[in-house]
């Protein structure tokens, strides 16, 4: 299916390598990014082809780092692009866009884009057993995905995560390591693993062909708005991968012929301030990120305090006229209960940070009320439901009995929306 993969690319001095489970540049250290054909691409796609295709991620197949058809993950991606009027009235700008990976299919994050990818990839390299270091998502997507596909799996994670996403990793059987410390211990004892045992750690070994797949939550945003990209996108940030992978999106659309225009969206990142090394370093002015050595936030699924792609993050936050933001657990908390009573969304913690942060631009006259936002909305209020559970009303208990009910309804001022 796709010849148009040379190989891989030192992103730093541009060496190239071989397709292979590598993510580092022997000289340099240099992460390697997948290294396409793209005139080649150009010849056999064409607007027509993907709308033709069925909605999901594969669509997009030609641009993805596999060289069969896509064995894990098949129906993965094809997220709703939602036009977000109330919140836009709320927020006090004119054109709002939510694209929702809160649904994303199986496991309700945009990680189940990049793990369709890896996994698929992992097979065609022959790795029976897989794994990730995970902040809770990669860790639910792997194991559910890798279940599907008959893989052994093992799941690294900080020992402190929420239940929901820890039974959201056993339920599928993966063997899952809880580790004492932080992501970032849990990142070097899985490259470690990764050499010891030959297994295929999808963020680690298979990071190269793992992060293409955030690349689909891009295209979609510009095929739903009609074959262009918005002005402003704003994008939640952990290891900084998803932010420059949008980027990337738009301009290889634009490469390849399926948009008109040179996209010249500016990026946004947002983080929380209990976690921001990569806005801190934005904001001092710095080329790459600030690590944070002991991440503190409601936010886990984007506590990485020592972020692999920080520095290629600032780079696109700085070359497109963006900018980035941080913000506080109770901002996050607010920010998460009105996008879920404004658009009936619920969001997770990382929605909240992006939410929140756009917020805040907004407020700053970073971005125009009057020009079109996409906010990034990458995982599933479900699972983390402790960062609202103290914010929101109890349910009122009654017998069953109308008198009791009409009691209440006196009682009780209308409920005010917001
Ligand atoms: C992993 C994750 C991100 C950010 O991913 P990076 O590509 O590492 O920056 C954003 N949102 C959610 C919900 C995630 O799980
Ligand atoms: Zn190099």
């Amino acid at each position: 299916m796709s010849d148009f993969v040379r190989g891989l690319k030192c992103r730093m001095c541009g060496k190239a390598y071989p397709k292979q489970p590598l993510n580092y540049c022997e000289d340099d250290f240099g992460p390697l990014e997948v290294d396409y054909d793209y005139d080649a691409i150009r010849e056999v796609i064409n607007r027509g082809k993907i709308e033709m295709r069925p909605f999901n991620m594969w669509r997009y197949r030609e641009l993805l780092p596999i060289d069969g058809e896509p064995t894990v993950g098949p129906l993965v991606g094809g997220t709703p692009l939602v036009r977000a009027h109330r919140l836009a009235e709320a927020l006090g700008v004119e054109t709002l866009w939510i694209k929702n990976d809160a649904v994303n299919f199986p496991t309700l994050s945009f990680k189940d884009r990049v793990v369709s990818v890896a996994l698929s990839k992992a097979r065609e390299f022959g790795f029976t057993t897989v794994g990730c270091a995970s902040t809770g998502n990669l860790a639910n997507s792997v194991a559910a995905n890798a279940a599907q596909a008959g893989l052994n799996t093992y799941v690294f994670v900080p020992q402190d995560l929420e239940t929901a996403k820890i039974i959201g990793t056993t339920v599928y059987g993966a063997k899952l390591i809880g580790i004492k410390g932080t992501y970032d211990d849990v990142n070097r004892l899985c490259s470690q693993v990764a050499d010891r045992y030959n297994w295929g750690l999808v963020n680690v070994n298979l990071r190269p062909f793992y992060a293409e797949g955030s690349k689909t939550f891009g295209y979609e945003i510009a095929e739903q708005l009609g074959w262009r990209t918005p002005q402003h996108v704003v994008s939640p940030m952990a290891g900084g991968s998803l932010i420059g992978k949008i980027h990337k999106a738009f301009h290889e659309m634009y490469k390849v012929g399926l948009l008109d225009r040179e996209p010249r969206t500016k990026i946004y990142g947002a983080q929380a301030t209990g976690c921001n090394p990569i806005t801190s370093g934005l904001k001092a002015g710095q080329d790459s990120h600030r690590p944070v050595r002991k991440p503190n936030t409601i936010a886990k699924s984007l506590a990485i305090g020592d972020p692999a792609d920080g520095y290629f993050a600032i780079k696109v936050m700085r070359e497109t006229g963006g900018f980035g933001e941080d913000v506080s657990d109770p901002e996050i908390t607010d920010a998460m209960l009105l996008l879920a009573q404004t658009e009936g969304i619920f969001a997770e913690t990382a929605g909240g940070v992006t939410l929140a942060v756009t917020k805040k631009l907004i407020d700053q006259g970073r971005i125009p009320r009057d020009e079109e936002i996409v906010i990034c909305i990458t995982g599933n209020g479900l699972k983390t439901q402790d960062a609202v559970a103290n914010a929101v009303e109890k349910p009122i208990i009654i017998r069953p009995n109308i008198d009791d009910f009409a009691a209440v309804l006196e009682g009780q001022p209308e409920p005010v929306l917001v």
